[in-house]
């Protein structure tokens, strides 16, 4: 379950609006709270729902001294290790 989550983060196939609206599942592809496209950069890094993500994100690169971008994040054990349990806990399924 873990690899096929995070194959689809790395792969853009995500349930956001951005990729719901253009098959017709949602009418906005933005994101409910910010007037923006919803899509999986918005989620990592910009959306304030998911804050505590960023966070956490966040300190995980600094102390491994890793930059903090996207392909960090997708790459590195420890960053997708915090990714995949903050989606588990939050029942979120991208
Ligand atoms: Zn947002």
């Amino acid at each position: 379950m873990k690899d096929v989550q995070i194959t689809r983060l790395r792969l853009g196939h995500v349930q956001l609006n951005q990729n719901l609206h253009k098959i017709g599942q949602v009418d906005s592809p933005n994101c409910s709270v910010c007037d923006t496209d919803e899509d999986i950069h918005h989620f990592i890094f910009q959306c304030p729902k998911q804050k505590e993500l960023q966070r956490q994100l966040k300190q995980t690169c600094t102390d491994h001294r890793k930059a903090y971008n996207m392909r960090t994040i997708l790459k590195t054990k420890e960053c997708v290790d915090v990714l995949y349990e903050y989606l588990r806990i939050r029942n979120i399924f991208l």
